[in-house]
């Protein structure tokens, strides 16, 4: 009998969690049809749900956020058309390369600060009309930034990188697979956010908990555009209906609770203060705690001492780890881990 083994503490991501027991109820009592014909109620429910939240028209639920960022981007950008995104966009960093396969399009990199960057930003990296230059169509902002620690922005902050884009008729995308937390963490609302995108891309299935899916949200016009690219994708699905419950569960049950993520992150933050061997920390303004090692070793070291533990976290570059706070992170479990951390043995520094 292995009675002695402990639970395993998964902080390598926010999309680590299960269903809970109220989840998988919606999700077996749930009505289902066949999507492609739009006859799924639960999935034409969560549509207009998420969009109604966002003071969007309409919505397209996708199996993944990187489908609905590329969706976004392939039909707001022509072939040969630049994107103006930030260096540590999860667009740019982790799709595969898919702006270029799937829009053709190009990206020019601003550096902003942790990610986040300003409609000044934008106005020094539109390019002039002229046929030397790839044509800038879309601007893509991240909120919260996954790279950047889970910072985010401000609805004026938004609001004002919106005008800028709205005078030189570039469209707006958001890539919201954080955006509740942002929500939460400012005490915002969300009905505000339609006002200032062209689409956002929403995640059920981080913070949220749902198993699956994304949500993409845009005018009728753009929603139909997106619907025709996301069969082409491949990501035209049926009885879709059993995720989409589990989908408005979350929009239903899971979105305040985020603030307890937000503490618990914290909290491990102050523990990880008082270890030497951690050399820096980035602000915790979310459910996402990025800190820096001294070397790769003492990052190794440091991640393999967590899993001796039955304790899961992330590499993040070569002398970085990133832990991330989730439904499925519990009280008991934030204890054990800063009594893990305290006893944390003297690693070689070099
Ligand atoms: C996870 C993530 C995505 C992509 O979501 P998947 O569903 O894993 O494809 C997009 N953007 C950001 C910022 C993310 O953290």
């Amino acid at each position: 009998m292995q009675t002695t083994l402990k639970e395993i503490i998964d902080l390598r991501s926010d999309t680590v969690t299960k269903p809970t027991p109220g989840m998988l109820q919606a999700m077996l009592s749930a009505q289902v049809g066949d999507d492609v014909y739009e006859e799924d109620p639960m999935v034409n429910e969560l549509q207009e749900k998420t969009a109604h939240i966002f003071g969007m028209e309409a919505g397209l639920f996708c199996p993944s956020g990187t489908m609905t960022n590329q969706i976004a981007i392939r039909i707001l950008t022509q072939p040969g058309d630049e994107v103006i995104c930030d260096r540590l966009a999860h667009i740019y960093n982790y799709e595969g390369g898919g702006i270029a396969v799937n829009s053709l399009a190009s990206v020019r990199l601003v550096h902003g600060e942790r990610g986040r960057f300003t409609p000044q930003d934008v106005l020094e990296n539109i390019n002039d009309d002229n046929v030397h230059y790839p044509r800038t169509s879309l601007v893509a902002l991240e909120n919260t930034v996954n790279k950047g620690g889970g910072c985010y922005y401000t609805l004026d902050q938004i609001a004002a990188i919106s005008k800028v884009c709205r005078q030189h008729r570039i469209s707006l995308h958001l890539d919201g697979a954080r955006v509740f937390n942002a929500l939460v963490a400012t005490g915002e609302s969300p009905a505000e956010y339609g006002k200032y995108f062209d689409t956002i891309s929403v995640c059920l299935s981080k913070g949220l908990g749902a198993p699956v899916g994304s949500v993409l949200l845009g005018s009728h016009q753009l929603i139909a555009k997106a619907k025709r690219m996301r069969k082409l994708m491949g990501g035209g699905w049926r009885q879709a209906g059993f995720l989409a419950a589990a989908g408005i569960y979350a929009l239903d049950h899971h979105i305040q609770r985020l603030s307890e993520d937000h503490i618990r992150a914290r909290k491990i933050a102050q523990a990880l203060q008082q270890l030497p061997v951690v050399e820096e920390i980035l602000p915790v303004d979310t459910n996402i705690v990025i800190f820096k090692l001294s070397s790769e070793k003492t990052t190794q070291d440091f991640l393999t001492y967590l899993k001796e533990q039955q304790i899961l976290a992330s590499a993040f570059g070569k002398d970085k780890i990133r832990i991330v706070t989730h439904l499925d992170f519990t009280d008991a479990m934030l204890e054990r881990l800063i009594v893990v951390l305290q006893k944390l043995p003297v690693l070689a520094t070099k």
